[in-house]
């Protein structure tokens, strides 16, 4: 069978998407490829198409290496949904279970076999490769998260590093690695440590044009993100990263008093509750997972519909890896975020007060400053993410700033006022004082502190009695965001000047910012009190969301039943669609995106029939 033909047949999709197509074809042709494809941009078809291509030409299996064992049982289910044989080998297969799965291997009686990459390389598992390598019988290996064979990446794992032993082995099967991780180092990182010099190198745009990114200036952030999910994503799954596995405590209590199904999700929780936790979010629609930020691989899955920063990440990468779970589906998501000068402070502390040698530690400041950069923005936000990944693009008109221009006032002048304020109170009483006394001055408030240290006297007294607390506070984010000014944290947040200083206290350096109205990012014009329409049926019409609301229902059964999520049996977007089509035979259920043969099989008529009813 050809590619497109498996495509159509087994998966039930009508075309390729971005490199897929090229990809397959190089691989099913026995080349070596290393595809960087943002997630979501449908890497696990790049290596499925090609194994079931090649064992139905007879050669044998393909073997993927995954480090993420929690969703291996998810993937193999969703293949034999699709009506192909897989399974896995990883450590939650009791000893019998393992045996049983290498048995079925030798017989040849597998297309797709998950490992972990410990697993992979015991002498045990190769000498079962050699055997069927004798044989002729071993098609293909993939390599997925490829980025894990990388010490500088957030998830090095050295067991990657052993996988070399593939190709020293097998020299002859051709091997596909994968990863969503972009950076040149890694890539290079990739290339020597599984030896893959000559493999092709497919490169995929990042740009994941379906995610809506928002920052917004934090006040509330509890009651912000309330109000965000009540507007726009009420009753959809999303992922909240906090910064804290005690805030992560708090918001998800808060969020389930407010009637929604939120979960904790952090590495201080017992492992089977955390399980559990991650299991209800994969299995049931509409959760919400609350995770402490840069933890949780495991919680993925395709119709997320947001995810929400209510602390800032640690840098880009981060940031990108953390919303690209959203709309992983293709459908509409938001990636929103709420952000603070206490964010700013937090995180330029954590880096000067930790452990790392001064050289590592400018890094990392430089790469929380590209960030802080990217949310103090008011052009597009997509624009500076794609250019931080070595890409040129043009606005995006899916993002806040491009949807609701924001009004921009120029704060240069009261930065100044601030700063020769820090400067002046240093001058006349010999120590520094913190962000709230310095803002109290240059609006002219005569408060107890200020008559103690008769600070009324200073020139810039009153002199910015025109700004409100809230600009003064903005302006002083921004500088303290581009280094302009600095937080002690050692004496008590007070402020002090820094080489950064002069060329705002000259005028050099404008300080723009956003006019604080809105929250921005408002979606849906709908009136008050209207319920959100998901965003997958916000086409429909009132008796197709009865049916799509009805095929949920019965789609929620079967994948109870199955003991698999929901979107392994039909995704959201296929049953939208069906609800709009509501077709009367089993020919017009065929061409529905998302229904291959086996499942038009194993649920058409039930499909129908729940139409029907
Ligand atoms: P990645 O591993 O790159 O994050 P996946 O392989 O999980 O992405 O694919 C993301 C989603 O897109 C999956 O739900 C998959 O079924 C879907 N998908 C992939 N390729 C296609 C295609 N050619 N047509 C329609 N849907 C696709
Ligand atoms: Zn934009």
């Amino acid at each position: 069978m050809s590619p497109p033909t498996i495509l159509q047949e087994v998966f039930g999709y009508d075309r390729f998407r971005g490199a897929q197509a090229e990809i397959i074809d190089h691989v099913v042709a026995g080349g070596d490829a290393l595809v960087l494809m943002p997630t979501g941009g449908g890497k696990s078809l790049c290596y499925q198409i090609p194994a079931i291509a090649r064992q139905r030409a007879g050669r044998g299996i393909t073997v993927v290496v995954s480090p993420l064992i929690a969703l291996m049982h998810d993937q193999v289910g969703a293949l034999h949904e699709a009506g192909v044989e897989a399974a896995f080998l990883n450590s939650t297969l009791s000893g019998e279970a393992a045996n049983a799965v290498e048995r079925r291997l030798l017989r040849g009686e597998i297309t797709l076999l998950y490992a972990a990459p410990e697993r992979v390389t015991t002498p045990r598992f190769l000498a079962q490769l050699d055997s069927l390598h004798e044989r002729g019988q071993l098609a293909l290996f993939a390599i997925d998260e490829a980025h894990c064979v990388s010490q500088w990446g957030h998830d090095f794992r050295p067991e990657y590093r052993a996988l070399v032993v593939l190709h020293e082995r097998y020299a002859g099967v051709p091997r596909i690695a994968l990863t969503a991780t972009a950076d040149a180092v890694t890539r290079e990182d990739i290339v020597q440590h599984l030896q893959l010099q000559d493999a092709r190198q497919f490169v995929s745009s990042f740009d994941r044009p379906n995610i809506r990114y928002a920052i917004v200036e934090k006040k509330d952030p509890t009651q912000q993100l309330m109000r965000f999910i009540d507007d726009q994503h009420a009753g959809e799954a999303g992922i909240v990263y906090c910064q804290t596995r005690k805030r992560v405590e708090e918001v998800a209590q808060q969020l389930c008093q407010e009637g929604m199904d939120a979960l904790p999700y952090h590495a201080g929780l017992d492992p089977d509750m955390r399980q559990r936790h991650q299991d209800r979010f994969l299995r049931e629609d509409g959760i919400v997972m609350v995770a402490t930020i840069a933890f949780g691989m495991g919680i993925d899955k395709p119709d997320v519909r947001f995810v929400a920063h209510l602390d800032l990440p640690k840098n880009i990468e981060g940031y990108y890896q953390e919303t690209g779970r959203g709309g992983r589906d293709g459908l509409p998501a938001d990636a929103w975020m709420a952000y603070g000068l206490q964010d700013v402070v937090n995180q330029r502390r954590m880096i000067d007060e930790g452990e790392a040698p001064e050289e590592f530690k400018q890094v990392l400041r430089g790469k929380l400053e590209a960030l802080l950069a990217l949310a103090e923005a008011t052009d597009c936000r997509r624009v500076r993410l794609l250019a931080y990944f070595g890409e040129e693009s043009q606005p995006c008109g899916n993002c806040d700033n491009c949807l609701h221009p924001p009004r921009v006032w120029d704060g240069t002048d009261a930065a100044r006022k601030l700063l020769s304020t820090v400067y002046r109170v240093q001058q006349q009483s010999g120590i520094s004082f913190g962000a709230g006394h310095i803002m109290d001055i240059v609006r002219g408030r005569a408060t107890d502190k200020v008559a103690q240290f008769n600070h009324q006297k200073l020139s810039t007294f009153g002199l910015g009695a025109d700004l409100s607390e809230a600009q003064l506070r903005s302006v002083l984010r921004q500088l303290v965001a581009t280094g302009a000014v600095a937080v002690d944290a050692e004496a008590f947040n007070t402020l002090r000047l820094t080489e950064g200083s002069r060329a705002v206290l000259r005028g050099e350096r404008p300080v723009l910012l956003r006019e604080s109205v809105s929250q921005g990012g408002g979606r849906r014009s709908k009136s008050r009190g209207d319920k959100a329409v998901p965003v997958v049926a916000a086409g429909l019409t009132g008796a197709a969301q009865q049916r799509f609301a009805a095929l949920k229902a019965w789609r929620a059964e079967v994948a109870r039943e199955h003991n698999l999520p929901a979107y392994v049996i039909f995704h959201d977007a296929t049953l939208a669609s069906i609800a709009a089509l509501a077709p009367q035979s089993l020919r017009e259920l065929e061409g529905v995106s998302g229904i291959g043969a086996k499942k038009l099989e194993a649920y058409g008529d039930e499909v129908l029939r729940v139409i029907s009813a």
